[in-house]
Parts: structure tokens; C-alpha cells; sequence
């Protein structure tokens, strides 16, 4: 309410006054709230490694019923939950997964958050556990009866040949993992054995062993196993220049007006990644220095509507089109 004798312009004046006074006490009060939020960052020029893995899943594989010792829907979820958090960032090079863990390598330069290491590894566990949840209809038919939730961590790398052999651990771990839980469901579902008694069985059992059992008693040869299920899924970002023409008119360019565009795929792998040919063919290109970023995956080849988006100043724009 207005001072009784006092102008508008003094009253108006005193109010800003105090607002401004307002503020700047919160952005005092923020400063000194910031200062113990201070989180650390990872460190320049490394590439970030971001592993997310699931938080109890024994127990959630165990309540929806996943058939074992694979699920291929399961799978299929993790995969395509992996493929929207790649799609979703322009810095992330490549993804590996396996089991309940994914892992998502960002390029070095990448300067999203200020490289802040909490933002980095709780964006992607909460993301890929939000497409995880709502993908979940399309893989299974049963409805969630657990909330599942993953971890997440980020690691730096100093070099390209550090994060193929992390790529490369992480699917000797798959490995490991798929010819232990084969032998172990085996036993248990064909073989008649407890859970205990297969434990103790394969408790220290080499490799040799493991596939000897398999295969002199149960007649199955763990190399005829699908690739997936012994090496796990990469996802690779993919570039492809398309050739369009723009649906419309615009005030510059007239309809059918050709342009060019970057789209960009996440394509799957199941081969062993860290092989020389393998590496060499598909991911080295990724890391080379000449490649900054991918670009953000367009939804759809062919949509024009990017290509008559107007300018700030009225004119069409297009990052790849005709200027
Ligand atoms: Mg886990």
C-alpha cells in the first residue's frame, strides 16, 4: 500500500528498493548454500565413462519372472532404455551393456554441467531408469511390481586405449557371467539340483570345466550360445548424409528446394569389441580428434519442418539445408 503524502515515483523507488534489498540477501544466502554444494568435476580433456547397473535386480529379476538364464526381453529393455539416453546426448559416443549394467562413454571435450561429477552420474541412472520404466509395456506384459532403480558412477579416462580396455572388462565380465549363470540354471532346471548344490559345483570351477559340463552332460556347446547373450550389446552412433527437398515455400527458397542433412543412428553390436579389426572398423573413427560431437538424433528422415524454421530475423534457417 502506498505512503499517505507520498508520490508514486518515491513509493515505487522505496519498493524496488527493497526488492532489490530482497534479492540480493538470497543471492547472498544462495552463494553461501552453493559453497557446500560445491561437487567435484571431472577432469579435463578425459573421456567420461557413466556405468549405470541396477540396484538389487536378483531379487527383481526374481519377482517378474524373467525365464533364465536369459531373458531376451529384458534384453531388449535395457537396450532400448540405452539407445534413449544416447539418442538424448550429443556427446555420448558409444554405450556397452550387459546383464543390468549399462555404461555410456562421452567425449572428452564434452562441457555439459561443467563436467560435474554428480550431475553426470545421477542424470543418466535416473534417465535410463525413466526410459526402463517406460518402455517396460513393450517388452512385458505382466505390469511392474517393483520400481527398479540403478546406480550410477562416472569415471575419467586419460585415453582412447583406457576406454577400450574397460569396454574390453566389462564384457570379459559378461562373458564370465553368462557361462556361470548357464551352467547354473542348467544344473538347477535340467540337471535336478538345488540352488546350493550348483553353487558348490561351479563355487571355483574354471572356464574348462564349466564348458566341459555343459557339454559332456547337458549336450550344449556354450560357443553356439547367441552373441548377445555371451558378449553383451554396443551401441554405435552412426552418421548419415541424406539429400531432401523442403515441402513448402518460404520467402527465400521456393518449394522442392534441395537441401542435405546429418542424421544420425544408434546402431547395435553384439561382436567382441575390443578386437583389433572390430575396434578398428567401427569405433576408432569415433575417437579420432577430428570428431568433436554426433549430432542429436533426428526423429525422422525426411522431416522438412527443420528446414523452413523461421530466423529471429524472419529468414529460413537450417543447420544442413540451403542458406
Ligand atoms: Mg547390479
Amino acid at each position: 500500500m502506498r505512503e499517505a503524502g507520498a508520490s508514486p515515483e518515491a513509493a515505487a523507488a522505496r519498493a524496488s528498493q527493497s526488492e532489490g534489498g530482497d534479492r540480493r540477501r538470497h543471492r547472498l544466502i544462495g552463494d553461501v548454500h552453493k559453497a557446500y554444494e560445491e561437487s567435484s568435476r571431472l577432469l579435463p580433456g578425459c573421456w567420461i565413462v557413466v556405468r549405470v547397473d541396477g540396484r538389487a535386480f536378483h531379487r527383481f529379476v526374481e519377482v517378474h519372472n524373467f525365464a533364465r538364464p536369459h531373458d531376451r526381453a529384458a534384453i531388449g529393455l535395457m537396450e532400448a532404455a540405452a539407445k534413449a539416453v544416447t539418442e538424448e546426448f550429443a556427446d555420448i559416443m558409444l554405450a556397452y551393456g550387459q546383464s543390468d549394467e549399462y555404461s555410456f562413454v562421452f567425449h572428452k571435450d564434452t562441457d555439459i554441467y561443467n563436467r560435474r561429477t554428480s550431475k553426470f552420474s545421477t542424470l543418466i541412472a535416473s534417465l535410463f531408469t525413466s526410459h526402463f520404466v517406460l518402455k517396460w509395456p513393450s517388452f512385458f506384459d505382466t505390469p511392474l511390481k517393483l520400481a527398479p532403480s540403478f546406480d550410477g558412477r562416472a569415471v575419467c579416462y586419460p585415453s582412447v586405449e583406457m576406454v577400450r580396455d574397460y569396454l574390453a572388462w566389462r564384457q570379459l565380465d559378461c562373458h564370465t557371467n553368462c557361462l556361470f549363470t548357464t551352467c547354473y540354471w542348467t544344473l538347477v532346471d535340467r540337471g535336478g539340483k538345488t540352488g546350493k548344490e550348483a553353487d558348490k559345483i561351479l563355487n571355483k570351477a574354471s572356464k574348462g570345466f564349466k564348458n566341459e559340463l555343459l557339454f559332456s552332460e547337458f549336450g550344449i556347446n556354450y560357443n553356439d550360445l547367441p552373441p548377445v547373450f555371451k558378449r553383451g550389446t554396443l551401441l554405435l552412433k552412426r552418421r548419415e548424409q541424406v539429400e531432401l527437398r523442403t515441402k513448402e515455400a518460404t520467402p527465400y527458397t521456393p518449394a522442392g528446394t534441395p537441401y542435405s542433412r546429418t542424421l544420425t543412428h544408434v546402431d547395435a553390436f553384439h561382436e567382441d569389441v575390443a578386437q583389433g579389426d572390430f575396434w578398428l572398423k567401427h569405433c576408432s573413427a569415433l575417437f579420432s580428434d577430428q570428431t568433436k560431437r554426433i549430432e542429436k538424433l533426428e526423429t525422422m528422415p525426411g522431416d522438412e519442418q527443420a528446414a523452413s524454421k523461421e530466423s529471429p530475423q524472419g529468414g529460413a534457417v537450417c543447420e544442413h539445408g540451403p542458406a
